[in-house]
């Protein structure tokens, strides 16, 4: 894809170019907020868990089964790995995924009281929980904030022109340094929001955009 000068804006027309753009987005999806469907902060965590490589869409038709049949923590670890598997094999890695899902089960039973804690630090000790499951749940659950990377944000952020990289980690710092912090929710769900509606992966709908005038992908390239 051609590119246009990333370097030659400063980080002060930055924070004035993403105030903007949120500001709009706000107002375009006034009730952006996580899809995934959840009834308890474990469910949340399966969910997210499922949702790697897979659609927000597709994981709430497999909970809504799962969490009729799975209502415990302890559930997930009292039938054998392999009926787990096959009750989320829809999703994709479903080895892993299931492995994952009750190795964490285990251990927040065993050193968290069932609990799901509340630090960045201690939830990616978990098994399969990353920066971006950490910060769905710290957003969700705990109401910190932070800024998930998922695919549309990655997506967004470079075509806006705020990063210029596909690494999760650099993107959510690149962010912190512009978004003031209480935007950090807000722009996550407004960005995936945009990503699913009008920029999407293929056939993104610049001529829909109403953040297009603050849009490098549209503006220089
Ligand atoms: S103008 Fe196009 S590329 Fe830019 S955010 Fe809008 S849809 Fe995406």
């Amino acid at each position: 894809m051609k590119k246009y000068n990333f370097t030659a804006e400063t980080a002060e027309k930055k924070k004035k170019r993403i105030k903007n753009i949120i500001a709009i987005l706000e107002n375009e999806y006034p009730n952006a907020h996580i899809v995934l469907n959840y009834r308890t902060p474990f469910e949340l965590l399966v969910a997210t868990v499922l949702s790697a490589q897979c659609t927000d869409e597709r994981v709430n038709k497999v909970t809504e089964k799962l969490f009729k049949k799975y209502i415990t923590i302890e559930d997930y670890l009292k039938v054998p790995q392999e009926e787990l598997e096959r009750d989320i094999f829809s999703t994709g890695f479903f080895k892993s995924k299931a492995s994952k899902i009750r190795e964490t089960a285990r251990i927040l039973l065993e050193q968290y009281n069932g609990k799901i804690p509340g630090t960045m630090e201690e939830l990616t000790k978990l098994p399969g929980v990353g920066r971006k499951t950490a910060n769905v749940l710290l957003a969700n659950l705990f109401n910190v904030p932070g800024i998930v990377v998922d695919t549309h944000v990655i997506r967004l952020s470079n075509r806006l022109g705020f990063v210029d990289t596909d690494n999760p980690e650099k993107i959510e710092f690149a962010l912190y340094e512009i978004v003031p912090k209480n935007k950090w929710i807000t722009l996550t769900y407004v960005f995936i929001e945009h990503g699913r509606k009008i920029c999407n992966a293929r056939n993104p709908k610049c001529e829909q955009c109403a953040i297009q005038q603050y849009c490098k992908y549209y503006t220089e390239v």
